[in-house]
Formats: structure tokens, sequence, C-alpha cells
């Protein structure tokens, strides 16, 4: 069914009793073209994408959990294109452009609201480094307003200016940087790439990945192997484990990085604001809850747990 105010309005009628469910539960095919492995955003743009723009669709996905299960349901839910390096910048203006007109795209409601990125600075040489960063902000078409102390106090009056030892002096601001519901991102791409026959399979977890000759020929999973032509994967900061049953080893190393939202409070931060000097940064979600944004564990870990020990730094950070 295709959302629409219409849609909305004729299901009232009916007492919201036409709603189907938004995507099928099926079993899985002994065999697919692709295999994506990891239900989270990125597995399931990528299923969506291939069906969309490439007419690829006897596709998986496969989730060990439920879709959307993974850090696209548990970040801050900030969306920006406020790098510096040239490889960075026009990436991630890609990324703005696409998050500008998805909604449109796979005709869902993601929450995407550019209610502006502020970048606190407290030395002139922060300032300096922001100056640049704006300049190639602008050099991609992103946009970048540096304002001085005045004008982050117009933007933002209730912050507090004057901390003895990290002053506001000004801020580097995207205003079409903001937020979206990150997991309504993953609903969205999982409804359009199942609509357009996509298999989206969780509780399904890749435990073995089989080859011969070098060629890759399918899963060994928890429910039971799938054979495919192409596997990709998708899985975060589980990559070294998945990489690592096709032999690979990795270069990298994965850390938690924590967040956590407070209860619901009236509304009083409007934007999203980032305290860099103290690994700090805050918004208020649509719900009410004040959405805080901290540094990542000082260890590896591939778990998915809080720790109370950063929860307590951004609440002082937050309080300064
Ligand atoms: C606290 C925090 C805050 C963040 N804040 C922001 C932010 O404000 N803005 C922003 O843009 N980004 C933010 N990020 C980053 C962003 O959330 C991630 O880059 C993005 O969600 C990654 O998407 P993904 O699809 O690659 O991974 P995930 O959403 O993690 O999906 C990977 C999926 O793979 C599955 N999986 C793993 N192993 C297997 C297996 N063997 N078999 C089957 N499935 C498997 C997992 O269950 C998971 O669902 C934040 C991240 C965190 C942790």
């Amino acid at each position: 069914m295709r959302f629409s105010a219409l849609s909305i309005f004729r299901e009232a009628l009916k007492k919201n009793t036409g709603w189907a469910p938004v995507w099928r539960q099926p079993e899985p095919k002994r065999h697919y073209d692709v295999i994506i492995v990891g239900g989270g955003g990125h597995g399931l743009a990528t299923a969506f994408y291939l069906a969309k723009e490439f007419g690829v669709t006897n596709v998986a996905v496969l989730e060990k959990s439920w879709l959307g299960s993974g850090n696209i349901g548990r970040n801050t839910t900030i969306i920006r294109s406020n790098y510096m390096l040239p490889g960075n910048e026009p990436f991630y203006e890609l990324s703005m452009k696409l998050w500008e007109n998805m909604e449109q795209d796979f005709n869902y409601n993601a929450m995407v609201s550019q209610r502006g990125v502020l970048n606190l600075y407290h030395t002139d040489g922060q300032r300096d480094a922001y100056a640049r960063r704006g300049n190639a902000m602008h050099l991609e078409g992103a946009g970048g307003e540096l304002l001085d102390r005045e004008q982050v106090r117009q933007f933002a009056p209730y912050l507090n200016f004057d901390h003895h030892r990290f002053p506001i002096l000004g801020g580097l601001l995207q205003r079409r940087g903001g937020t979206a519901r990150h997991d309504a991102v993953a609903w969205g791409y999982a409804r359009g790439a199942d609509m357009r026959g996509v298999d989206l399979i969780q509780n399904c977890e890749v435990t073995g990945i089989t080859r011969e000759n070098g060629m890759i020929t399918g899963v060994e999973t928890s429910r039971g192997f799938i054979g495919c032509n192409k596997l990709a994967l998708a899985t975060a900061g589980h990559s070294t484990v998945t990489a690592s049953m096709a032999g690979l080893r990795l270069p990298i190393e994965s850390h938690v990085l924590q967040a956590f939202v407070s209860e619901g409070l009236k509304p009083v931060v409007d934007s999203v604001i980032t305290f860099g000097m103290g690994h700090f940064y805050v918004s208020q979600s649509d719900k009410g809850g004040l959405v805080f944004g901290g540094d990542i564990d000082g260890f590896n870990s591939y778990a998915r747990r809080g720790a109370l020990p950063r929860s307590s730094m951004c609440s002082r950070s937050a309080c300064r």
C-alpha cells in the first residue's frame, strides 16, 4: 500500500483495519543471486537500491536478530555533511542529498528534520580550524556558517557561554544538518526492498561462508545452508567476524560508541549542539528525550551495552 494523506484518511474511516504488515516473513529459498548479511541501514539500503536502480531482485537480506536491531536502531540520529577532507566531504554531501529526498523516494516517514548542527568552539585555534572546515564545505556546496559568540547566543541562548575552562567563542553551523529517525530509515528501506521482491529474513545468523575454488558459493546459517552467486557483508562492528568466515583478516577493530536518552522533557534543545572539548553532543528527540552522545569505550568490544562511566561523563558535560 502506498502511504499518503488520502490512505491515512481512508483507513481512519475504516477504523484502521486495512493496514497490512509492512513486509513479508518469507522462508529462505535454497539459492539467491545476491545475499546481504546484516539487516541494518547499509544492508537494507543495498538491497533497496539493487532492486530499484538495477532491477536485481533475487536478493536476500539475512539478519541474525530483528531488522534494525544493530547500530541503526541505537544511534543519535544526526545527519550532517560538515567534514573537511576531500574524501569525506563529497561523500557526506551526497548522503545529505539522499537524506533530503529519501522519504519521497521510499514513501516512508523517516522524520527527517533539518534543524541545524552547531559545533561550538572555545579557542582561537579551534575557530581557525572551523573556518577551514567551513570553506571546505562551501567548495562542495554543503553550506556552513562561522558564527561568533553573539550569533551563537541568538541561535542557542540557553548555553553556558562563560564556562571558566571552555567559554563559548562561537561555532560552525550547518543549517541543512539535523536529525532523522534512523530505525525508520531501516524500516523504509526494508519496506521498499520487500515490495520489489527482496526476501528479508530475520532470526537468521550467518555462521559460516562456503567457498569452492576461491569463489563464494553460499552461507551456513542458523536456518541451514543458503546458496548465492554474490555475497555482501554489511555487519558494521561485526565485519571482522563475518569477514574472517571468508578467510579475510580486516585491518580494523571495533569499539562501542556510547549514547543514551533521557526521559521525555518539554522542548528545550531545538537543534544539534556538539561540545567537542567535552566529547559530548546533544539533541532532543520528537518524543522529548534528550539524546546524549558521548565517547567510545577505551577498549575493543563487540558488545552493545551501555557504560555507566560514559553516561556520567555525558551528564557532567551537559551540565557545564
Ligand atoms: C551510539 C552511536 C551513535 C551514533 N550516532 C550516529 C549519528 O548521530 N548519525 C549517524 O549518521 N550515524 C551514527 N552512528 C553510526 C551509525 O549508527 C552506523 O554507521 C550505522 O547504523 C551502521 O549501519 P549498518 O547497517 O552498517 O550496521 P548495523 O545497523 O549495526 O547493522 C548490522 C547488522 O548486522 C547484523 N549481523 C551482525 N553479524 C551478523 C551475522 N553473523 N549474521 C546475520 N546478521 C548479522 C546485526 O545484528 C545488525 O543488525 C552512531 C553509532 C552509534 C553506535
